[in-house]
């Protein structure tokens, strides 16, 4: 098969590797159907995080299943699965309190921008559908496997309510399900902070009441200004940089939350202003496999369409365009199939 590697900063190569093998009893290997370029794959491609030895990349996929170890038993050859990047047994006490994403027997997924994937845990990792569903929902599955699945986490940790006001910091493409998850939990206000026009349209459409445009203290500044000086009951950050993270927690109102789901490069939190600021504050690596019922159907009924954050379609053996344009902003998040 072939699949996406990673020698250097700003080299991917589409290259032919091993077939995938079922390694473990509770292992599936599916056949992709779609996966992505993340935008967290940005960091390496960008040498913000080492790359070491050349190594396979991705983490989404939808796929239908080939192959079940001996002791997968919820899915069959040939049925069409939503997973999680990080793997799950479903069983353990992490997994049963809902923490799936700290499962004591977590696996995290590396491999998926390929033609074929191995998924350990694969019992309590992958949700099979009910039939094979039509291709025009394969996209909107794929980001409930990630982007989608973190946005409604996000907004899950940042406690949105019904009659709300909600801030996203983040314009990607998983601040971006974040306005779709403020939306569906019945958020009145949400409050998008975005400087990219297709990016704002894009939240509007998704259920963004207003655009902020400003930056750092600036943008904080109109937040308190739109939320009668006070802040927002909620807030999504969704971008991981120290600035978004400050800019998250000066916007909550006290007795407000913060959900932050960007993976954290460089952030501090200075302990004096958490404990004046009175905010919630919790974050971590989505717990996708929680929200993946709830969300397939959430798609399969037409509820929600976060497959619109896919402005770039490639075949997967175009993977290192997928990075470039992502990379040079001309794509906020690329689809890629095989
Ligand atoms: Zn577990």
């Amino acid at each position: 098969m072939r699949g996406a590697v990673i020698h250097a900063p700003g080299d991917i190569r589409f290259e032919t590797l091993d077939d995938p093998k079922i390694l473990h009893p509770t292992d599936a290997i599916i056949r992709t159907a779609v996966t992505c370029v993340c935008g967290s794959d940005l960091w390496p491609y960008r040498g913000l995080e080492p790359t070491g030895e050349p190594h396979p990349m991705g983490h989404e996929y939808v796929g239908f299943v080939e192959e079940t170890g001996s002791e997968v038993t919820s899915v069959k050859p040939g049925q069409f699965v939503v997973g999680s990047s990080a793997t799950s047994d479903n069983t353990c006490t992490n997994c049963r309190n809902g923490f799936q994403s700290n499962c004591l027997h977590r696996e995290f997924m590396s491999a998926c921008q390929a033609d074929y994937v191995r998924i350990p845990n694969a019992q309590g990792t992958l949700v099979a559908t009910d039939e094979v569903p039509e291709e025009k929902f394969w996209p909107a599955l794929l980001t409930v496997s990630d982007v989608m699945g973190t946005g409604w986490w996000a907004a899950d940790a940042a406690e949105v309510k019904p009659g709300s006001t909600a801030v996203v910091v983040g314009d990607g493409a998983v601040g971006l399900c974040g306005v779709i998850a403020a939306k569906e939990k019945g958020a009145e206000r949400i409050i998008a902070m975005s400087r990219h026009e297709s990016r704002q349209k894009l939240a509007t459409e998704f259920g963004a009441t207003d655009i902020v445009t400003e930056r750092g203290e600036e943008g904080v500044a109109r937040i308190k200004e739109l939320t009668g000086e006070i802040g927002a009951d909620s807030v999504l950050e969704c971008v991981g940089t120290a600035q978004a993270m400050q800019q998250a927690l000066r916007s909550a109102r006290p007795g407000g939350n913060v959900g932050f789901v960007g993976v954290p490069h460089d952030v501090a939190v200075d302990g004096q202003e958490l404990f004046f600021s009175h905010v919630g504050l919790r974050g971590g690596p989505a717990p996708v496999r929680r929200y993946l019922p709830d969300l397939i159907d959430h798609v399969l009924t037409g509820a929600i369409d976060p497959g619109k954050v896919f402005d770039l379609a490639l075949s997967l053996d175009q993977v290192a365009e997928g990075y470039k344009a992502m990379d040079e902003r001309r794509a906020t998040k690329t689809l890629l199939t095989p």
